[in-house]
């Protein structure tokens, strides 16, 4: 697997403000940002994409997905609701091929999205 941006921000080759980290994840706000907050979480255990859930455990994908959902009500103190996003593949928009979950708010979000 070629090495990513998140690869990198992991190893800390490179800064990234970071707002979660433990043993199993990493989340750090997105450089370009979509909404007032937004933020990224990925596995530290890495795959590729949504697409390669299945080469997680079942214990470690089902870790990664309570950590995004524990992360995103962290990020909701106001109670008001986010989004979950995971671009896959081409026609998906995806851009970083290690996989990692959006979490967007702050704002009235649109639907459906682009
Ligand atoms: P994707 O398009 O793959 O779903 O999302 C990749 C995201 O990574 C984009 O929203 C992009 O702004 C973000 N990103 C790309 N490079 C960097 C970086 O160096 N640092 C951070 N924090 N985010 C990045």
């Amino acid at each position: 697997m070629d090495e990513t941006i998140f690869d990198k921000i992991l190893q800390q080759k490179i800064p990234a403000h970071i707002v979660h980290d433990d043993e199993d994840v990493l989340a750090f706000h997105d450089i370009n940002a979509q909404a007032p907050t937004h933020v990224l979480v990925i596995p530290k255990k890495k795959i590729t994409g949504f697409d390669d859930l299945e080469k997680l455990s079942n214990e470690e994908a089902g870790k990664y997905i309570k950590k995004v959902s524990h992360i995103a009500k962290n990020l909701d103190k106001g109670n008001k609701g986010y989004r979950i996003v995971f671009n896959n593949g081409e026609d998906g928009q995806q851009t970083v091929n290690y996989i990692h979950a959006h979490i967007l708010l702050g704002r009235q979000l649109k639907w459906p999205p682009g």
